[in-house]
């Protein structure tokens, strides 16, 4: 059986460097707020040229501290694009804002930017981009549209690390980057974990604040603010892991690449363009009879998941929240799509071992 993902198998090569990492934490006696943030903070901002990364519990809290920073007022409305994960609505729902909804271009699965400025309104006061699958939104069209509009920028890079955009990393186009480091996303802590980058002073300043209690100085409080502070020994973790990022970005490039010359042209593949880097946090393709699809690999040995199947318009816990409408594109993509094993476990043959199942459906 090809598992679709397997975390012990992923993290087995670093399991002496993690228990390194644990062992000089544990004795360091210092748990919250220490030298292993700062360490990991800099680190990751010096990798994206920016000058602030703000440790954070985890990828929801960096999208909802992110719009939180610009105390928007309630019932502002950020535009979002109607195929992601829950949480980058939640974010927006979280802070008393509204999601407007644009649709993806279907080729790429990331926001249309031509779809973008029809949904602008006197209350739009951001535009939350989403790097689906690994893929950088085209942003190039996106920063014209914020510039032309004096639009905040909020990019979701969950599943996005060193993803690029005509050689600009992701994460470092908008006010803020927003990074989750859930375990099985391509730069993976052992538990939850997130942060932020930003390059404007103050907005570092009130994203520190805001994580921390709301206070700059302790007990004395300035804002409301929350505990979403990165844990001291996540942030140990997540400085060994950091130094492989390029090599599991690589070798899951190269098991896409496996896909992509050797999957027949039924299945409906990403698009591969040079202005892009993509990091492939997940290997989907599309396919007419997907459940049949999946039904048929797992038969054959072949485990896969779906991302996702429901969009979030449709998601009982977003009535009220998102208006109404239908989203066709967003629901034929959430209806056709399905992911293939491509994780930093998995060989080069387990990959070829798919390919060679899944040409014969
Ligand atoms: C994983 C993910 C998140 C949330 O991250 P958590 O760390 O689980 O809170 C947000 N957006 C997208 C697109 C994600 O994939």
């Amino acid at each position: 059986m090809i598992d679709y993902e397997n975390l012990g198998l992923l993290n087995k090569p670093f399991f002496e460097e993690f228990k390194t990492a644990f062992a000089e934490t544990l004795e360091g006696g210092w748990y919250i707020l220490g030298n292993k943030v700062k360490e990991f903070e800099t680190a990751y901002a010096q990798y994206h040229g920016s000058k602030h990364c703000v440790g954070l519990a985890n990828g929801l809290d960096a999208l909802t501290l992110s719009l939180r920073a610009f105390n928007f007022a309630p019932g502002d409305e950020v535009i979002v694009p109607s195929n992601t994960y829950i949480a980058t609505i939640l974010s927006i729902a979280q802070c008393g804002l509204k999601p407007v909804l644009v649709e993806p271009d279907i080729h790429t699965y990331n926001i249309d930017p031509e779809k973008i400025e029809a949904a602008i309104t006197p209350r739009t006061k951001a535009i939350m981009v989403v790097h689906l699958y690994g893929k950088s939104c085209e942003m190039d069209k996106i920063t014209a549209i914020k510039e032309k509009h004096q639009l905040v920028l909020i990019e979701d890079c969950a599943q996005s690390h060193a993803a690029s955009f005509k050689g600009q990393l992701t994460g470092t186009f908008g006010e803020f980057g927003a990074f989750s480091f859930y375990p099985t996303k391509n730069l993976g802590a052992l538990g939850d974990a997130g942060a932020v980058l930003c390059n404007d002073d103050t907005l570092a300043t009130a994203m520190r604040r805001l994580r921390n209690y709301g206070s700059d100085v302790k007990y004395y409080n300035e804002v409301v603010g929350v505990n979403s502070r990165l844990d001291e020994v996540q942030a140990a973790f997540l400085l060994v892991k950091f130094k492989y990022l390029a090599q599991i970005t690589q070798h899951k490039r190269q098991l896409a690449a496996i896909y992509q010359e050797g999957l027949k042209s039924d299945f409906i593949k990403p698009v591969v363009h040079p202005d892009y880097f993509d990091v492939y946090h997940i290997y989907n393709i599309r396919h007419e009879r997907r459940d049949a699809l999946k039904k048929y690999l797992l038969d054959n040995g072949v485990k896969t998941d779906i991302h996702y199947p429901l969009p979030p318009h449709q998601q009982k816990a977003m009535e009220g929240i998102i208006d109404g409408n239908s989203y066709p594109i967003s629901e034929e993509i959430h209806r056709t799509t399905l992911s293939l094993p491509c994780s930093y476990c998995h060989t080069k043959e387990d990959i070829a071992q798919v390919v060679k199942v899944i040409n014969n459906f």
